[in-house]
């Protein structure tokens, strides 16, 4: 599942092939993918305009069509989003289709169809209707702590939770409270861990960005490329544990990610 590493990808993607160019036309190929607009809505928003600018909050990607109209998207578990060039073919799972002037496209794919495609006046107003938190990269450590300090929950669930922080997801989660030696089932975190977890969290994000999203390409000194069914610490070799918590499968080294610190 995309989490921001990756969604920060996809905007970097489309503002190197789909901006500045006239649309055509926007065909919906199938229904299911788009939230709270219609299809002939989505052709008339997009068609003749351009995207002037693509942004990003935690895992939502905008498309700037003018001031007060913005296209937005989520790639859900499965989407993608792929610039053709005319002759090119359409990928196989192609749900939304925008057709530009110049005979080029972009084809949001989504197998799974978890994927969202919208149109909002502003990502700021999107952001407030759906209650979105803060990006996990532009928050500040105080509005974390402020988010974070005094909740009685577990604390994986807690940086899952979008409204608190967006963007990460779980395995970007999982690799924080790694890093932090923090345990994916703790709660009550002191302040000191807590503003481990959020350094932990930029860092793990930036790195992740930095190397494209190329997982295998993270330091091996992350708990990712060892994140697999009898994966071991890179720290200090422990087996690692493998428990649901919320739902999701968490990985963690039951060595240095103990409950209370000794
Ligand atoms: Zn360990």
């Amino acid at each position: 599942m995309p989490e921001l590493p990756e969604v920060e990808m996809a905007r970097r993607y489309l503002q190197a092939t789909s901006l500045h160019q006239t649309i055509l036309s926007a065909r919906v190929l199938d229904e299911r993918i788009l939230s709270g607009v219609t299809a002939a809505r989505m052709d008339r928003a997009l068609t003749g305009r351009q995207f002037d600018c693509a942004m990003r909050h935690g895992k939502r990607l905008f498309l700037k069509l003018q001031d007060d109209l913005w296209l937005t998207l989520h790639l859900g578990l499965t989407g993608m989003l792929i610039h053709l060039e005319s002759g090119q073919d359409e990928p196989n799972h192609t749900r939304l289709l925008v057709i530009y002037e110049s005979g080029s496209r972009l084809a949001f794919d989504d197998l799974r169809i978890f994927g969202e495609a919208g149109i909002t006046k502003s990502p700021q107003l999107f952001i407030k209707e759906r209650n979105i938190g803060p990006d996990a990269l532009q928050q500040d450590l105080n509005g974390f702590l402020e988010s974070m300090i005094g909740r009685k929950g577990l604390i994986k669930p807690a940086l899952l939770n979008q409204r608190l922080v967006a963007g990460l997801g779980n395995l970007y989660a999982d690799e924080a409270l790694f890093q932090a030696g923090i345990c994916p089932m703790a709660r009550s975190l002191s302040v000191e861990q807590l503003t481990d977890l959020f350094s932990s969290f930029q860092e793990v994000l930036k790195t992740s960005i930095a190397v494209h999203a190329h997982l295998d390409e993270l330091p091996r000194s992350y708990l990712l490329p060892h994140r697999h069914p009898g994966g071991r610490c890179p720290l200090d070799g422990a087996l690692l544990s493998r428990e649901k918590i919320g739902g999701r499968t968490s990985y963690y080294c039951p060595m240095h990610q103990k409950m209370k610190k000794s």
